[in-house]
């Protein structure tokens, strides 16, 4: 249930020790690794997120679930999203990026972790994603569009970065006051308490 989720994890926000934190690699792959994957796949749906990472709700591990929605009319699309995108919600389990694509493009991005704050983040469009699914099974592939850039942010998770940390000097400058008021009243906010 969310409500019993929800009074177990709460969305860490901006200012957060953890969020700065190198994540743990994850090392069992049992039946808690499955509940929580699926307690996460459950928050990320209910704030209508398309990625959340474990540090995000306080777990320093190496774990990223994923609903990254579909767009059929997308030409071009990577062999990364035609085996994936219809695999959602997908659990990564020690993701790692293993080759970055030398095209960059921008994008605006928002993060759970920083609400009410969007901001221009250029990345590579493509990249190559290993991970482990929740056997531990290994798998591979390219990933472009929409889902590559998913990958990106939520790995920056695992490693202690954030979206804002990724964008241009001139554009953080001008969230910086809004970063520092949610810093300030993060934990106070609703935001933590959905089951209200
Ligand atoms: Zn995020």
């Amino acid at each position: 249930m969310l409500v019993d989720i929800m009074k177990k994890y709460n969305v860490k926000t901006f200012g957060s020790e953890i969020l700065g934190k190198k994540a743990e690699k994850v090392t069992v792959f049992d039946d808690k690794l499955a509940e929580l994957a699926a307690a996460m796949v459950e928050i990320m749906n209910h704030f209508d997120g398309i990625g959340l990472a474990a540090p995000q709700i306080g777990i320093s591990k190496r774990l990223v679930v994923l609903g990254v929605p579909d767009n059929p009319e997308q030409p071009n699309k990577s062999i990364g999203e035609v085996m994936l995108l219809d695999k959602m919600p997908l659990v990564l389990v020690n993701p790692e990026i293993t080759a970055f694509g030398s095209d960059l493009c921008d994008y605006d991005e928002g993060c759970l972790s920083v609400p009410g704050i969007y901001g221009n983040v250029k990345r590579p469009y493509i990249v190559k994603l290993k991970a482990q699914d929740l056997q531990g099974n290994f798998f591979e592939y390219e990933c472009g569009g929409l889902l590559g850039r998913c990958i990106q942010h939520e790995l920056d998770h695992l490693d202690g970065y954030l979206f804002v940390d990724r964008m241009s000097e001139e554009d953080r400058q001008n969230i910086e006051f809004k970063l520092f008021r949610l810093k300030k009243n993060g934990k106070r906010k609703e935001y933590n308490r959905p089951w209200k």
